[in-house]
């Protein structure tokens, strides 16, 4: 069974890389032309571009709060991720170059690249250990790793669809 053993996180500035840069780009055009996926509440409906490297959703309509995850590297195979909110304004900062990095509390394990703005996210990878007993309703690293993996060609046939549309 995987037990929560929660390792520490260091508080990092972290440079915005000029892919997020970009997308934030297109997350902000999309929130001013009001485009649908930035107007309802949800966890994952903004996807914009082709590379499927970030994906977030409105969390908190009336705050304008979005929460955002992040593969680095522009790799999806990369098991790092960032998971941070924005407030609409501090969105269009981004894109607009006026703000370049934020503060993240990263796990410091072996070059990973979990990255959150919440010190109390635990890594996946990291903060789990195994105690050697059996539980079956427990999701195991395989059936992590192949959950996200079906997220992502979804979010890959999604984006083919949208450029088929516009
Ligand atoms: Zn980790």
């Amino acid at each position: 069974m995987r037990i929560l053993d929660i390792k520490d996180k260091k508080l990092e500035e972290v440079v915005l890389p000029q892919d997020l840069v970009g997308w934030f780009g297109l997350v902000y055009k999309g929130i001013l032309r009001k485009d649908e996926p930035t107007q309802i509440e949800s966890d994952d409906c903004i996807q914009y571009g082709e590379d499927n490297f970030a994906f977030g959703g409105l969390i908190d309509k009336k705050r304008k709060l979005f929460m955002f995850t992040y593969f680095p590297v522009g790799s999806l195979q990369s098991k790092g991720r960032w998971t941070f909110e924005l407030t609409e304004n501090q969105i269009g900062d981004i894109a607009q170059g006026k703000l370049k990095s934020l503060r993240l509390w990263a796990c410091q394990q072996d070059g990973c690249q979990v990255k959150s703005d919440k010190q109390s996210r635990t890594c996946f990878y990291h903060d789990y250990e195994d105690d050697g007993k059996p539980s079956p309703n427990h999701l195991t690293k395989e059936d992590f790793d192949r959950q996200q993996a079906e997220k992502l060609d979804l979010l890959r046939k999604w984006t083919a669809n949208q450029a088929k549309i516009s």
